[in-house]
Formats: structure tokens, sequence, C-alpha cells
């Protein structure tokens, strides 16, 4: 098989990685794709997300088995209903299977008909309306401008001014380019996320992954893409994820065939444990980056035929390891999420037990991988306990030359086991 990638951030490193391992696969294109995939085999092609008749005539010409979709912008641009019109197998929601992620008001509509457990909300387009609602719950309280705002679009305020000032840049300074506001009950309890491949109404879980969305150690700073992130995480228990699966992930599968717009994909759920069960924050339309960097090492199966035979309406035999934690740090570019420089040389890369996905990088002159985004790369390893692999990560770091980078130096510590 000759297998398509969409993407080009350290997800999508991980997803045409563990793709290539199958021995069913001769080939993994990654569109457009990073330089430093190239160093794990995986074939770049110079095509953005957005070029849609491009990436199908790529498809078509290459007789590419199946295309596997990793953003979440491609997918909200209608990117899997251009390839199933054009005849092509697409991994990935359609665009209206994909609102689930892209616009919260859907996914709340969704929740409000199938009865799943999330905040208590409601929806504003005007100024005056949200300001009187606001003020009679009162702080903290959440805000979420409705629709993809790269993790930008939500603040939890603790004062019902910062949610009245924030709604304001949103409604009245139209700062986000939207025009709708969710203001929502803060929820208390544990985070975590839930991933599934689904098509149809059939759905497989994987292990669960537990973020870490602040810049800096002890959960302090700006909100970023994520920071690193372990799995499983072993302090939610078997039955916390069980009620979840029955509860959400069950009647938000089945609700979406009944609404006639039948979900194939991954669905990303974020969840609070609150004290009355859990609730959902989010539902995301494609794998978390950095949850797939460390998800997809645990899978023992082969990852492309299982996608194959999901695909293809066969009984997929997804496995995975049953014991131990994988972990994965990200090393970003001083100044992110601000502003930040690039083409700053990467250290080598490392080889035995850890694994390097990269993300924002290119290649100099002198064919040196040189920093060019935000999250510049991610250390993955698989140990026996969160100690063990945070001992594995951490030692590598301390002697990386990582001049004009950082990473949190706390990722995992809060698996408490
Ligand atoms: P979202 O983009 O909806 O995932 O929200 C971003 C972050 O805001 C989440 O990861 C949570 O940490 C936090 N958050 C969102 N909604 C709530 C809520 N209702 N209560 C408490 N925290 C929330």
């Amino acid at each position: 098989m000759k297998l398509l990638v969409i993407g080009s951030g350290g997800r999508e490193h991980a997803i045409a990685k563990k793709l290539l391992d199958s021995p069913e696969v001769t080939t993994v294109y990654a569109a457009p794709g990073n330089a430093g995939m190239k160093r794990d085999g995986i074939d770049t092609v110079s095509i953005a997300i957005s070029q849609h008749d491009e990436l199908i005539h790529f498809a078509k010409s290459n007789a590419i088995t199946y295309t596997f979709v990793g953003p979440d912008d491609a997918l909200a641009a209608g990117i899997v209903d251009a390839f199933e019109h054009a005849g092509l197998t697409v991994f990935g929601p359609t665009q209206a299977a994909a609102e689930l992620e892209w616009s919260k008001d859907y996914a709340k509509y969704i929740m409000n008909k199938y009865d799943i457990p999330t905040a208590d909300h409601k929806t504003f387009s005007d100024f005056d309306a949200a300001v009187s609602y606001i003020e009679s719950k009162g702080a903290p309280i959440v805000i979420k401008a409705d629709g993809l705002a790269l993790g930008k679009g939500v603040v939890v305020a603790e004062t019902v001014s910062d949610a009245i000032d924030f709604t304001r840049d949103v409604l009245t300074n139209d700062k986000f380019g939207k025009s709708r506001v969710i203001v929502e009950d803060f929820l208390v309890g544990e985070e975590f996320s839930l991933f599934a491949f689904v098509k149809g109404d059939r759905f497989y879980m994987m292990p669960t992954a537990q973020d870490h969305k602040r810049a800096y150690d002890n959960d302090k700073g700006p909100n970023t893409g994520g920071m690193g992130a372990y799995s499983p995480v072993p302090h939610i228990a078997q039955s916390v994820v069980d009620t979840a699966i029955e509860m959400i992930i069950r009647p938000v599968v089945s609700g979406m065939v009944k609404e006639d717009r039948s979900y194939t994909g991954i669905l990303y759920v974020g969840l609070i444990i609150t004290a009355a069960g859990p609730k959902v924050i989010e539902f995301n339309a494609r794998f978390g980056d950095p949850e797939a960097q460390v998800i997809l090492p645990r899978l023992t199966s082969d990852f492309a035929v299982n996608m194959l035979d999901l695909l293809s309406d066969k009984v997929p035999s997804f496995s995975w390891l049953t014991s131990g934690v994988t972990l994965g740090v990200v090393v970003a570019a001083k100044g992110y999420p601000g502003d930040y420089e690039k083409g700053v040389a990467l250290p080598e890369k490392t080889t035995g037990e850890i694994t390097t996905y990269y993300a924002g990088v290119a290649e100099n002159d002198a064919s040196t991988l040189v920093t060019n985004g935000g999250r510049v790369y991610l250390l993955e390893t698989t140990a026996d306990t969160v100690a063990s692999a945070q001992d594995i990560i951490y030692q590598t770091l301390a002697v990386q030359d990582t001049t004009g980078l950082f990473y949190r130096t706390d990722i995992g510590d809060k698996a408490h086991v």
C-alpha cells in the first residue's frame, strides 16, 4: 500500500511513522509534511493542505490506497468531502460531521439533544444580553468564542468584569472574527482526554491521555497547543472511563448517524470529572497534538491494516500495550506562543529508547534541521513508570544543546501513581 497523510506537525509525524511500520506499506507520503519526517523515511510532498484539487490529483496519480487527514482546519474546510467526491478513500470526518469541533454551538446542540453531560450554558450574539446573563451567574465563569480559534477563543474568567471584557472583545470589537459566544458554568475537577476511532455507529477506544496546555511549569503562563502528554492516565479509574464511554461516546456517535452526519475519523473528547460525574468540555474531530505522539506508540497491532479494515467496514483488531507509561515532552522555540526566532540549529537526534517527532522544523542549505515554528520537536519514550520515563527524557534533554529553545520540566508530575 501507498498512503498519504495530510498535515505537517508532530501529530502527523507520529501517524505517518506508525503507518510506515506496517509490512503492507511501501510508501507513506506527507503533504506538506516537514523536513524532520524525512529522517524517518516519510516522503514529503510540497502541496498545502488547502490545495484540495492538487492533493486529489496527487492521490490519484500515485495510486494512494487511503488518505489520513491530521489537522482540524483541513477538516473544517471540507477536505474529506472533496476526496470522497473524487471517489477516493479517506479517513476523517466530513465538514458537516466535523462541525462537532468547529462550532461549539453545534456541539452543545448535539449534547442537549442526546442527553450528553456538559456544563450548563447559553449562546449569545447580543452583547447586552450576554452581560445580563454573566452578571446573573457570577464568577468564575467560562466564555468561549464560537468556532476554531487555535485554543485562544476560551477564557476561564475569575471575575465578572474579566468575563465581560472578553465578551466585548468577541462580540463588539470583533477580535476573533466570531459573532457568537457561549457562556458556560465553570466545572471543577480533573481533566483528561478520551480518543476513539469511529466509523458510523462503530467505535474503538484508545488509551486515555493527559495534555499539558500551559507554556510553563506548574501550569503557569499562556495556553499553547500543548507542551507534553502521557498515556495512559493512571489515576483515572476504568469505571470513570466506562461511564464516559456509555454517557458520551456511544450517544454522540449514534446521534451523528441519526442526524445524517455519520462520523468517520478520530473523535477526541475533552472531559472534566466533576462530583456529578464526567462532563464534556469540548469535542475535537481529530487526534490531539501531542496526545497522538504518546498514544500511537502504544499501538501494537498493524495500524495501516487496522485503518484499512475500519474504512472497508471489516472489524479492525486494534491491540495496545497493557503496561507501562508513554510520555512525551515538547521542545518549543523560546518566546512561543508569542513571537520567536526561526532558523536556530537543532540538536543532534537521539537514538535508542527515545523517538523524536518533528513539528516546526525546516532544512537549511547544509541539510541541517533548524527551527521553523513554535513547537519544534517532541521526545517520546515508554517505560515501566512515569518516573522512569521522565528520567529517560529529562536526562537526554539535559545534555542536548537547547539554546534558543525551552521545555517544561514537569510533564507527567500530575500522574500520581
Ligand atoms: P476548550 O477550548 O473548550 O477545550 O477550553 C480550553 C480549556 O479551558 C480547557 O482545556 C479547560 O481547561 C478550560 N475549560 C473549558 N471549559 C471549561 C469549563 N466549563 N469549566 C472549567 N474549565 C473549562
